[in-house]
């Protein structure tokens, strides 16, 4: 079974109870078959009661859980409230603070945000698809006072970041992906290059001395930036990236920006395929190993 579609009511009734949880999170984990974690034997037992979503394994025994070495290990508050924000960070156009969730669901702020944590973790890109074809490419910052001034900032509070849009041949968004930086300089600048955009890309970028370092690699041509005039898309993406942090109502550290920007452009690139971004996002929580609390709060 997948769950797909938009309809909270269709959800509340799909998943009743934390065993119905337990059960999708079970079929996403062995959908290719069972392989136990310490032996690597194939085969295994289903077990009766309560433990009906657990496996055993038939060689060496162990009892394996559908949420054990997966995102949702260890999550104290019961999994049904954990679906349940996996569906709002997915669907939910606006943005989500931990401080919301919290009140929502009955947890503690802290709770939350190290399972809302998680969930950005698991939204972040493989990389494994580059942008193609037409890339606009520009640095902005994010935070701190907007003082309406255009271009490249160099306040202490603002954090930097480089960001990229693919476009398709008319000009619409196909792709957005963003990264920290700290500061303009071409290597810096590069990261976005390396981490997502394919070296046959035919790149835009403004007239920034930065991007010199990379044309000898990619495509890349640079104009003057003239707002209202070009780089109209890429623009509008980070208008609809500011707007959308601003409303989060929780101060957000420079550690955990990436976080956030993983979680803007996860949903933004699917927002065609909203019917099954839920299932698609627990699948890659169950794909993804457990973090701990500590390097979670390192992860940046
Ligand atoms: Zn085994």
């Amino acid at each position: 079974m997948e769950f797909t579609g938009l309809s909270l009511i269709k959800f509340t009734e799909t998943f009743k109870t934390d065993e119905d949880c337990k059960k999708y999170l079970g079929q996403r984990k062995w959908s290719e078959g069972f392989k136990c974690k310490k032996c690597n034997h194939e085969k295994a037992t289903v077990l009766k009661g309560k433990r009906t979503a657990h496996r055993m394994c038939t060689l060496c025994k162990r009892e394996e859980s559908p949420s054990s070495g997966t995102l949702f290990h260890r999550v104290r508050f019961g999994l049904r409230k954990a679906f349940f924000i996996v569906y709002e960070m997915s669907t939910s156009s606006k943005g989500l603070s931990s401080i919301q969730i919290a009140n929502r669901y009955g947890i503690s702020q802290k709770t939350a945000w190290y399972f809302m944590q998680k969930v950005r973790l698991a939204m972040e890109s493989s990389g494994n698809h580059p942008m193609k074809g037409k890339v606009q490419v520009d640095e902005f910052t994010v935070g701190g006072k907007e003082k309406g001034k255009k271009g490249r900032s160099y306040d202490a509070k603002k954090k930097k970041i480089v960001g990229a849009v693919e476009l398709t041949d008319d000009n619409k968004i196909k792709r957005f992906y963003a990264l920290p930086i700290d500061n303009y300089s071409g290597k810096e600048l590069e990261t976005i290059f390396k981490a997502h955009i394919d070296i046959g890309a035919k790149v835009e970028t403004d007239g920034w001395k930065g991007y010199n370092k990379m044309k000898k690699k990619y495509d890349i041509k640079s104009t003057k930036s003239l707002p209202g005039i070009n780089f109209n898309e890429i623009h509008t993406v980070i208008q609809n990236l500011k707007s959308w942090l601003r409303a989060i109502p929780t101060h957000i550290s420079k550690e955990h920006i990436k976080a956030y920007l993983n979680e803007f452009s996860y949903r933004l690139n699917r927002s065609i395929h909203k019917e099954t971004i839920f299932d698609g996002l627990i699948g890659r929580m169950v794909e993804h190993p457990p973090v701990n609390y500590g390097k979670l709060k390192l992860c940046n």
